[in-house]
C-alpha cells in the first residue's frame, strides 16, 4: 500500500473525468448518507467523487460499497479542522491510514471538543430561546462529528429560524453571541500528521470571502512540512484570492483543486459545480499514499 508509478494512474483517472474531491455526508454536517452521497454523485454525472466529512473516517466503508455498486471512483479523504490564531483553517486530507495512532487520537480529541462546544453553545442559545440538547442530538446521525450545522438543524425545526443559512448570519455566527470555539490543532501540526499518516494534505478554500488568509509565509512554512495542494475552485474562493492562489501553486509546485464542498441539503453547493482536473488527481495519485483510492 503505498504510491504507485504515474502510469498506473493515469490509466484509472481517464482524461475527460469528472473529479469533485471535497463533500460531507452524515458523518458530519452533510444530510445524505455515504451511500446517497455516492448515488447523488453518480446522479450528478460525476466519475470519481471524494468523501471528506470534517474529522473523521467513518464514512469511508460505505461510500466504498456504493461507488463500488455505482461504478464511481472514491478518493478517501477527510476535511481537518485547525486553527491559525483566532481563525478556522479547514485542512483536506486524502488517502492516509485512518488507523494511525497519533492522527486517530487527534481526530478522537477535536471531536469531543467540537461535542463540548456544541453543548456550551446550546446551553448559551437555550437561555434566550426554546433548544435544548436534546434538540440538537436528534439532528444528529449516531457518531458524527458534531457542529453547528446539527444546531442550525434544531433551530430549524423548533421554528425559530428558517434555514442553515439564516442561523450562520445570525445565532450561529461567530459574533452571534453565542459563539464558542473549540480546540483544532494548528495548520502546521495537522499538515506534519496528515504526512505522517500518509496522507496528502491540501489547504481547502483558502481564499474565503471575509475570512482571515493565511500570511504567505505561514503558507510556505506549511510546504515545506509537505502541503501538497490548495483548493482553488470553491464557491467561497473570491476571484481576487483564486488568481492568487493561482500564483502561489505555480510558484511553490503545489497540486490545484476544485470541488463543490457538497453537504446535501445543508448548503445551496451542488456536486460537480467546481470539478478537479485529471492531471491534478494523477498528482494526488502520486504521492505516497497510505490508502489506494477505490478507481
Ligand atoms: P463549525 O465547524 O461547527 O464551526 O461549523 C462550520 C460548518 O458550518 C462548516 O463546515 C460549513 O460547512 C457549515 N456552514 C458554514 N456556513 C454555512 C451556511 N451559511 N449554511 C450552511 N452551512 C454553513
Ligand atoms: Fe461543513
Ligand atoms: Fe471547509
Ligand atoms: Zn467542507
Amino acid at each position: 500500500m503505498s504510491g504507485e508509478p504515474e502510469a498506473a494512474s493515469s490509466a484509472r483517472v481517464p482524461e475527460g473525468a469528472r473529479i469533485d474531491l471535497h463533500t460531507h455526508s452524515s458523518e458530519s454536517d452533510g444530510t445524505e448518507r455515504p451511500a446517497d452521497l455516492v448515488r447523488s454523485a453518480a446522479g450528478a454525472g460525476l466519475d470519481i467523487v471524494a468523501i471528506t466529512d470534517h474529522d473523521t473516517t467513518s464514512g469511508w466503508a460505505d461510500a466504498a460499497r456504493a461507488g463500488q455498486e455505482l461504478g464511481v471512483g472514491i478518493v478517501f479523504g477527510m476535511e481537518l479542522s485547525t486553527q491559525y490564531e483566532y481563525a478556522s483553517v479547514h485542512v483536506l486530507a486524502y488517502l492516509f491510514d485512518p488507523d494511525h495512532e497519533s492522527l486517530r487520537y487527534e481526530l478522537a480529541r477535536v471531536r469531543a471538543e467540537r461535542l463540548r462546544r456544541a453543548k456550551s453553545m446550546v446551553e448559551r442559545i437555550g437561555a434566550d430561546y426554546p433548544i435544548t440538547w436534546d434538540d440538537v442530538v436528534r439532528q444528529t446521525s449516531d457518531g458524527a462529528t458534531v457542529g453547528r450545522p446539527h444546531i442550525a438543524d434544531a433551530l430549524v425545526e423548533r421554528g425559530i429560524i428558517a434555514n442553515r443559512s439564516e442561523a450562520f448570519t445570525g445565532i450561529l455566527h461567530w459574533r452571534g453571541g453565542y459563539y464558542r470555539p473549540h480546540y483544532a490543532p494548528a495548520p502546521l501540526d495537522g499538515v506534519r500528521l496528515i504526512r505522517e499518516a500518509g496522507g496528502v494534505p491540501v489547504l481547502a478554500h483558502p481564499a474565503t470571502r471575509g475570512r482571515m488568509r493565511l500570511p504567505e509565509e505561514y503558507t510556505k512554512t506549511l510546504v515545506d512540512a509537505g502541503l501538497a495542494g490548495v483548493e482553488i475552485d470553491h464557491r467561497d474562493n473570491t476571484d481576487e484570492g483564486k488568481a492568487q492562489l493561482r500564483d502561489i501553486a505555480r510558484r511553490y509546485n503545489l497540486i490545484m483543486t476544485g470541488s463543490s464542498d457538497y453537504h446535501g441539503d445543508g448548503k445551496p453547493n451542488r456536486l460537480g459545480e467546481n470539478l478537479t482536473a485529471p492531471d491534478q488527481l494523477r498528482r494526488i495519485l502520486g504521492e505516497p499514499t497510505a490508502t489506494q483510492a477505490q478507481l
